[in-house]
C-alpha cells in the first residue's frame, strides 16, 4: 500500500452515477469558461464502466422525469451536455421533436448519460471502489481527507488519494424483506435483466412481489418476454396506485421547493413527505397500470390466466431449493396462510439510503447528527462537522431528510451540482465557509 499522495485534489467524488456526473459536467464547464482557476477533480466508480441501473434497463420503459431535467439544462441551458445537445450530436433532434414526448425511453436516457460520461472520462476512474476515508490532521485540524481506493475488486490492490473536498454520491442500496435473502432463484428487481441473461432453462412460473414501479415493469416484461410462463404478482395493497405527476404536485421537485423544505420545521418536513410520497414511492405510472389491467382483462375474455394478481397478500418466507422456491403467503383480510411454488421470485422491495459516511471509521464522530441520528447537512449539501474539520464533505442523493423528495431523484441534479461547485469554489477562493455546528 502506498503511504503518501503526491497530489492534493480540490475534489474527489465517490460514485459516478448521474449525481457526480452532473458535478463533473459543472466542473468541466467552469474550466472551459475560465472565470476562475478550475477545480482539480477526480471521481471513483466501482462499476467497470458507466452504468445507470443496468439491471432494470427494460426495453420500452420510459423515464419518470422530463428530458429537460437532464444533467445540465436547469443550471445552464446553453451547456453542451444537455439532452438536446446529445440528440443533436446523434443526429436525432428533429426525429425526437416529431415524437412529441416529454419522457424519453430509459434506454435512450442511459445512452445520453453514457455519452456525457464518455466525454469526461479523464475525470473518472472505473473499477475503483472507495473503501475507506481517513482524516489528515495538521496542527490539530483535519486539513485533508485520504481516500482509499480498491482496484478491480482486489482487496490487496489499494491506492490513496488526498483531497480538500469529498463529494459522496453512492446511490441507494437494494433491500430485501426481513428474513429473505437473494439466491439463484430469489432476485431483487435491480438485478433482473442480468439474472435473466444467465438463465439456463426457461422458467414456467414467475412471482413478482411488490406494487411499485419496478415490480409493475417487471411483471409486464416477464409476461411479454416469456410467452409460455405464468406470471403471478403479489402485493399487500388492494391494487396498484397511480403515481401523481400532475403539474401542481410536480412543483415539489422544483429548486425553490428545496429551499422551502430545507428551512421548514421537522413536523412540516414530515407532513410534506407524507403528502407527496405518492409521487415516487410504491406507485406506478398510470399508463403501465392501465396496460397491466388491459392484459389481465383480455386474458379473462379468452379464458386464460397466465397473468395473476394476488392483492392484499403478504409474502412471509421464500425458501429456495435447486428446482424451485416455496413461498409462504398470507391473505391479509382473513389471515389465511398459503404455500405457493414458483421457479423464480423477484422482489420489488425497493432501496434504502445507506449511511453515506460508512467508510469513515473513527472520523465519522466529527460529523454532526441530529436528535434522530441523521446527519446534519447545510443548505449547500455540506455535512456539518466539528470546528476542527477544515475540509468539506458534501452529500448527493442521501439528503431526503434535509432537502426533500427530489434528493434521491434526477429532477434537481443539475442545479444541485451547481450549488455544490459554487460552495467548493467559494471556499477555495475565500477560505472556508461555515458548516460547523
Ligand atoms: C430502475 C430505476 C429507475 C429510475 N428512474 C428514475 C427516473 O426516471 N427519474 C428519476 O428522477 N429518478 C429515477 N430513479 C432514481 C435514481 O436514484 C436516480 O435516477 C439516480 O440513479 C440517482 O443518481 P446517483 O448518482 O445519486 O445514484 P446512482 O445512480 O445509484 O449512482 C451511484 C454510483 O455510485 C457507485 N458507488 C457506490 N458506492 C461506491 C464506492 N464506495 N466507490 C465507488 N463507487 C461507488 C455506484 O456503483 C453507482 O454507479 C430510478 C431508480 C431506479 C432504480
Amino acid at each position: 500500500m502506498k503511504t503518501e499522495s503526491p497530489t492534493v485534489y480540490d475534489v474527489l467524488g465517490i460514485g459516478f452515477g448521474p449525481s457526480n456526473l452532473a458535478l463533473a459536467i459543472a466542473i468541466e464547464e467552469q474550466s472551459q469558461a475560465s472565470v476562475c482557476v478550475p477545480l482539480h477533480a477526480l471521481f471513483f466508480e466501482k462499476q467497470e464502466r458507466f452504468g445507470w441501473h443496468r439491471g432494470m434497463l427494460i426495453e420500452g420503459t420510459t423515464m419518470q422525469v422530463c428530458f429537460l431535467k437532464d444533467l445540465a439544462m436547469l443550471r445552464n441551458p446553453t451547456s453542451p451536455f444537455t439532452f438536446l445537445s446529445y440528440l443533436h450530436d446523434k443526429n436525432r433532434l428533429v426525429d425526437f421533436v416529431n415524437h412529441k414526448i416529454l419522457f424519453s425511453s430509459r434506454v435512450e436516457f442511459h445512452d445520453y448519460l453514457e455519452w456525457a460520461a464518455a466525454k469526461l472520462k479523464r475525470l473518472v476512474q472505473y473499477d475503483a471502489e472507495v473503501v475507506e476515508v481517513s482524516p489528515v490532521i495538521c496542527d490539530g485540524v483535519v486539513k485533508w481527507l485520504d481516500v482509499v481506493v480498491q482496484r478491480d475488486g482486489n482487496p490487496s490492490h489499494h491506492e490513496i488519494y488526498r483531497t480538500h473536498n469529498l463529494v459522496i454520491a453512492p446511490g441507494l442500496e437494494p433491500t430485501m424483506p426481513p428474513g429473505i435473502s437473494r439466491s439463484e432463484r430469489v432476485w431483487h428487481s435491480s438485478e433482473v435483466l442480468d439474472r435473466i441473461a444467465h438463465l439456463t432453462e426457461e422458467p414456467q412460473q414467475f412471482t413478482v412481489v411488490g406494487a411499485g414501479q419496478s415490480a409493475a415493469e417487471i411483471t409486464a416484461y416477464l409476461h411479454d418476454h416469456f410467452k409460455y410462463a405464468k406470471v403471478r404478482s403479489i402485493f399487500s395493497r388492494y391494487g396498484y396506485s397511480a403515481a401523481d405527476d400532475s403539474p401542481f404536485t410536480n412543483r415539489i421537485f422544483d429548486p425553490l421547493a428545496v429551499d422551502e423544505y430545507y428551512q421548514a420545521r421537522d413536523d412540516v418536513k414530515k407532513m410534506l413527505l407524507n403528502f407527496h410520497r405518492n409521487t415516487n414511492y410504491s406507485v406506478v405510472d398510470a399508463d403501465l397500470l392501465e396496460d397491466l389491467y388491459r392484459r389481465h382483462y383480455q386474458e379473462m375474455v379468452r379464458g386464460e390466466s397466465r397473468l395473476e394478481f394476488m392483492n392484499v397478500s403478504k409474502v412471509f418466507g421464500a425458501v429456495a431449493d435447486r428446482d424451485s422456491v416455496d413461498l409462504s403467503v398470507e391473505f391479509l383480510p382473513t389471515g389465511d396462510m398459503r404455500k405457493l411454488r414458483s421457479d423464480i421470485v423477484v422482489f420489488g422491495s425497493g432501496y434504502k439510503i445507506a449511511d453515506p459516511i460508512r467508510y469513515f471509521s473513527d472520523f465519522a464522530g466529527k460529523c454532526i447528527r441530529d436528535s434522530f441520528g441523521q446527519l446534519r447537512v447545510a443548505r449547500n449539501y455540506r455535512i456539518c462537522t466539528s470546528e476542527d474539520v477544515e475540509c468539506g464533505i458534501y452529500l448527493q442523493g442521501t439528503t431526503e431528510h434535509t432537502h426533500g423528495l427530489s434528493s434521491t431523484l434526477l429532477s434537481n441534479t443539475a442545479v444541485r451540482a451547481g450549488e455544490i461547485l459554487e460552495a467548493m469554489t467559494w471556499e477555495r477562493d475565500n477560505k472556508k465557509i461555515s458548516s460547523h455546528a
